[in-house]
């Protein structure tokens, strides 16, 4: 029988990456997801409940409806800019959203979580690469609200048997190889999809964020992995939990940085366009230099990114730039249900 796995924020950029790997490893992923951010038309492989982490009573019909063996909880807010002007925003979607997630799970005796956390939990890094036992001290509210959830996991692990594998991504970036899925953001904010729209000539230019941080060409160092490569960590981590694997937290990353002007050549690269920039203030709540030391990963779970080379990124994110997107429809899917 297909074991059916909830995935929240399934209609998101790496939960419908992730619904995607779920599928192909032969589980049904239900995707949660109240489409603030995320798109019907990215829920492709298993049905959509329609309805916010932060209604109970929603989780409770999800629960009980599909009885799952699992939870990928992806659902939050993710722009660092953002979550320094608006902090309660991201510690009511992120940190409570969370906390009802897992007083549903507790209730309903689902024990094992794969969660959607972030290099932004340590903040400016004393050393790079980063391992997972680096101090975590954010510098932002949305590094924060992470951090709050990775607390909470281990607090539920204690006094409730709940097991997790806390995933703390780097920069995701790239998209599905068939272009049936990829980034879609509103506003788009992130370097690639904002370096590709100026290449395009969609916009006039690209800012860079600060050009005076102490790295070798001024501007901030970041690890970017692909989102399939992302996505590949779930089902991973996923299958650990069933063999029994107990809760730790992991560095999703390659172990090679770029800096915001290596990305914007590799851009001119791929795109043989030029990208028209110019550089502005930094951007709050930017650290200079995001690194991860993966070895971690690659010993608990096997994981190894195979499509994160920066041309291959880029790349497969510039083939999605140019495909047309599927026209929103929030009642294409018959087994899509509004809670
Ligand atoms: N960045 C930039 N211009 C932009 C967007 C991003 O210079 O229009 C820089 C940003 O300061 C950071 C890096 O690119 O150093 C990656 O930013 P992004 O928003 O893609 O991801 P984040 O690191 O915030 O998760």
């Amino acid at each position: 029988m297909t074991q059916t796995v909830l995935i929240t924020g399934g209609a998101g950029y790496v939960g419908s990456h992730a619904a995607k790997a779920l599928a192909a490893s032969g589980y049904r992923p239900v995707t949660v997801d109240n489409l603030s951010r995320g798109h019907a038309w990215a829920v492709r492989w298993g049905p959509l409940e329609r309805g916010d982490l932060l209604d109970r009573s929603c989780l409770d019909a999800v629960f009980g409806r599909w009885r799952p063996i699992a939870v990928l909880h992806l659902a939050a807010f993710a722009y660092v800019g953002e979550s320094v002007g608006a902090p309660a925003l991201y510690y009511r979607n992120n940190v409570v959203g969370s906390l009802q997630l897992l007083e549903a799970m507790r209730d309903h005796g689902v024990t094992r979580l794969v969660f959607s956390s972030t290099c932004a939990t340590y903040g400016t890094p004393g050393e790079v690469p980063i391992a997972e036992d680096a101090p975590q001290r954010p510098i932002n509210p949305y590094g924060n609200s992470k951090l709050v959830v990775e607390t909470m996991l281990r607090d539920f692990d204690a006094a409730h048997g709940l097991r997790s594998v806390a995933l703390r991504y780097f920069n995701a970036a790239g998209a599905d190889a068939a272009a049936e899925i990829g980034e879609d953001h509103d506003p788009e904010t992130h370097l690639i999809p904002v370096a590709l729209a100026a290449a395009a000539g969609r916009q006039p230019r690209l800012s860079v964020f600060g050009d005076d941080y102490p790295t070798p060409d001024g501007t901030c160092i970041r690890d970017y992995v692909h989102v399939t490569d992302l996505a590949s960590a779930h089902v991973l981590a996923l299958r650990a939990l069933v063999g029994g694997a107990t809760t730790m937290a992991l560095n999703l990353g390659t172990g090679t940085g770029a800096s915001v002007r290596e990305v914007i050549r590799a851009v001119e690269q791929v795109t043989e366009r030029r990208v028209p920039i110019r550089t502005v203030d930094r951007r709050p709540g930017d650290p200079p230099v995001l690194v991860a030391a993966p070895g971690r990963a690659r010993g608990e779970l096997g994981w190894q990114p195979q499509h994160s080379q920066l041309e291959t990124i880029i790349r497969t994110a510039w083939v999605w730039f140019n495909t047309v997107r599927p026209i929103e429809n929030l009642s294409h899917s018959e087994s899509t249900q509004v809670l």
